[in-house]
């Protein structure tokens, strides 16, 4: 095993190659010596395998770059080299192929998964791989892997063979590379159904010499023909692989014996005429099958194939001609590879471009730039598929979603619970808030906690329809569930205020009957729309009010009432919202206003904001939780003069009272007179406390006011 070797198959397969072989041995020294000590599961040097993947991309007739990153596939996976060090000696070309090929190593599909999943993971390897050559070199790597299976376990081999039928030979069929295609195919049939595999080939082997002696003696004639009329010709026979036969026998239900097609001709000539002179030959000649006859010159296949194929008689036996010029076969057994330039490392002829008007269904966003060669590869970067990402769960499940989707999304598609409990998100490993847009080959773990519940804010940020849908269907539950607790609260509010024993009035059929009354189908749903503001709780428990009850306490001073309702720090904080625009604090004159389903919210008496909807207020109490500190606002007036700031931060100082905020303003700035205008905001326990900072502040010489903020 030397490089000399497989100079001799570059140029072996590519005559007009370069006489310059100095980078490719450079190239194969440092991968030699990069693997140096490492050996395969068979004993052999690693390097064995990179030689090998090079010689088959050389006998794909693929430019230098491509060989020699061939042999370079693995040195990022498998030795301590840098993507770096890899780039200042070899270039950015080299470097970005042997990258693009270590990333998809990384993917790694569990067999048995279904059609789609296989779809998806196609799918990702095209749109992660941005140069074909990468997907070129993959599959190289993967034949080479796949005709040395034998030394892995039972296990691996499965999963290997699998994922080589359902993902790589079906990307080979679309690039039309039908020489890797069908050999992929069969070994992959090997592994997967050993059975079946050796059957097929004992039926191929069966009557062997006899078809081969068959084939040559037909050969010889169809050649003879041919050159009688001038047509120069190579025939040569052809057997089909066995994974077709397999496909025939097995998934079309056609007996081995009714398998017409086992022995086939193909006829090569030196041009796109000569098809058709030859093609005309052999239908004066012999007998046909007129409905067998393809003309796929005039009309490539999508995957850039071209043939006539006809089926002749001979003695009434059916027999299948391919003819197609030596361009045409190159085309037919190397798809898109056979139109690399080997010096330029790009297609450059004109198959090529017609090649890829065909690929346009894969290939999206195609530029006006066919005839610059350079910008030409740059379209080739398969920017197909843009509109989704590919992510894999921690199993390593994949799923496709839209662009743009984040952590939330990924959670609502593996499970509803999941998305409701999703607190935040491994990505890669990496703690990520799940907000951030997931990437292409994104590994995400979601973190849950069952006390965890989704966001409003989330409805602006996913990108799914699923996701949208289910957080609003939580929300919906969720108001329901609050309206109703709040309901009850009120209703037992009003009762007591009342002097009943709501426990007895709540379950009574008096109840029941009430809400029937107005139309609601439980006492329950009579709670949620008390909850949601549509009925009044005064109104229902005047109608449940027994009517010889004769002590009606008046309600207009609520405070006289027993406080009903406790507001303190921290409870029912969903139902209950202290406003911030008069920020009531303990000991405040405040009013409940039970809004449309979004709770009671608590006003100062006389805020501005409060709506003058007496019918909607409630009695609410709020009590000063020890410990706790409320926000207050006030405005202080004084003379603008040295030395005032700091007297009146030393009042507040000594009341024991911290500042929170302060935004002070001489008069140059508020334009009065000598005055200063500073606002604080300062941490008071209550009302008693802030009336003593605000006495205090009052008493300092020069202060013309102080107010507290409405
Ligand atoms: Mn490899």
């Amino acid at each position: 095993m030397s490089v000399e070797s497989l100079i001799n198959i570059i140029q072996r397969h590519n005559p007009e190659a370069a006489t310059d072989f100095d980078f490719l041995k450079t190239c194969y020294s440092y991968a030699e010596n990069a693997h140096r000590k490492q050996l395969r599961k068979s004993g052999e040097p690693y390097f064995m395998h990179c030689v090998r993947t090079a010689e088959i991309l050389a006998q794909l007739r693929l430019d230098m770059d491509t060989i020699c990153a061939g042999l370079m596939h693995d040195v990022l996976e498998d030795t301590g080299i840098t993507r770096l060090e890899l780039e200042k000696q070899f270039g950015k070309s080299i470097a970005h192929l042997v990258e693009g090929v270590t990333k998809i190593g990384r993917y790694k599909f569990s067999g048995g998964q279904r059609q789609r999943q296989a779809e998806t993971y196609r799918k990702l390897l095209l749109a992660t791989a941005e140069d074909l050559r990468v997907i070129l070199i993959k599959l190289a790597d993967r034949l080479h892997n796949m005709g040395t299976l034998d030394h892995l376990s039972d296990e691996q081999q499965l999963r290997i063979a699998k994922e080589t039928l359902e993902i790589y030979a079906p990307i080979a069929h679309r690039l039309g590379i039908w020489s890797i295609m069908s050999r992929l195919e069969d070994l992959a049939l090997k592994y997967i159904l050993p059975d079946t595999y050796r059957e097929i080939a004992d039926l191929l082997n069966e009557k062997l010499e006899e078809r081969q002696a068959y084939c040559k003696k037909m050969e010889a004639i169809i050649h003879t023909e041919l050159k009688k009329h001038g047509i120069p010709a190579n025939v040569r026979g052809r057997t089909k692989h066995i994974y077709s036969i397999y496909q025939k026998m097995y998934e079309k239900g056609t007996p081995f014996k009714d398998i017409c097609d086992l022995v086939g001709l193909r006829v090569l000539v030196d041009d796109d005429w000569s098809c058709y002179s030859a093609l005309g030959v052999l239908h004066l000649r012999w007998n046909y099958l007129p409905d067998r006859v393809r003309d796929w010159i005039g009309q490539p296949k999508k995957n850039g194939y071209q043939s006539l194929h006809t089926t002749i008689l001979d003695d009434g036996k059916p027999i299948e001609i391919q003819i197609r010029s030596r361009g045409m076969h190159q085309v037919a057994e190397n798809g898109i590879a056979a139109h690399w330039s080997y010096k330029e490392g790009v297609p450059t002829t004109k198959e090529a471009l017609s090649i890829y008007a065909n690929y346009k269904e894969m290939l999206d966003d195609i530029q006006d730039t066919q005839d610059v060669p350079d910008r030409f590869i740059e379209s080739m970067k398969l920017e197909l598929f843009q509109d989704e990402v590919y992510v894999f769960t921690p199993k390593g499940d994949i799923h496709a979603l839209p662009v743009g989707s984040t952590a939330i999304d990924f959670a609502y598609r593996i499970h509803t619970e999941i998305g409701h409990t999703c607190y935040g998100a491994e990505v890669n490993n990496v703690l990520t808030p799940i907000r951030e847009p997931l990437q292409n080959g994104d590994r995400i773990r979601i973190l849950t906690h069952p006390k965890s519940t989704p966001s409003r804010s989330w409805l602006r940020i996913v990108k799914t329809a699923n996701a949208r849908t289910k957080i609003r269907n939580w929300f919906k539950e969720k108001d329901r569930v609050d309206a109703l607790e709040l309901g009850k609260k009120l209703l037992k509010a009003e009762l007591q205020v009342s002097y009943l024993n709501a426990n007895d009035y709540l379950k009574s059929p008096k109840l029941l009957e009430i809400a029937k009354q107005l139309g609601h189908a439980s006492v329950e749903e009579l709670c949620i729309r008390i909850g949601n503001a549509h009925e009044s709780a005064t109104q229902i428990v005047n109608r449940l009010k027994p009517e010889k009850t004769e002590v009606i306490p008046k309600k207009q001073k609520p405070k006289d009432v027993e406080p009903t309702i406790h507001l303190d720090n921290g409870i029912d904080l969903g139902m209950f919202r202290v406003m911030k625009c008069c920020n009531p604090i303990p000991g405040d004159d405040i009013v409940g206003y039970l809004t449309r389903g979004r709770g009671v919210s608590i006003h100062r008496n006389g805020c501005v904001r409060l709506l003058d909807e007496p019918e909607r207020f409630v009695v609410v109490n709020m009590h000063a939780v020890e410990g706790t500190n409320y926000p207050a606002q006030i405005f202080v007036e004084c003379d603008d003069k040295p030395g005032m700031l700091g007297e009146i931060t030393t009042a507040i100082a000594r009341c024991q009272v911290n500042i929170r905020e302060g935004n002070f303003k001489s008069s140059t700035v508020t334009r009065i007179n000598d005055t200063a205008a500073d606002y604080f905001t300062l941490d008071v326990t209550g009302v008693e406390q802030l009336k003593k900072v605000m006495d205090a502040i009052k008493s300092i010489n020069g202060v013309e006011s102080v107010v507290r903020k409405m």
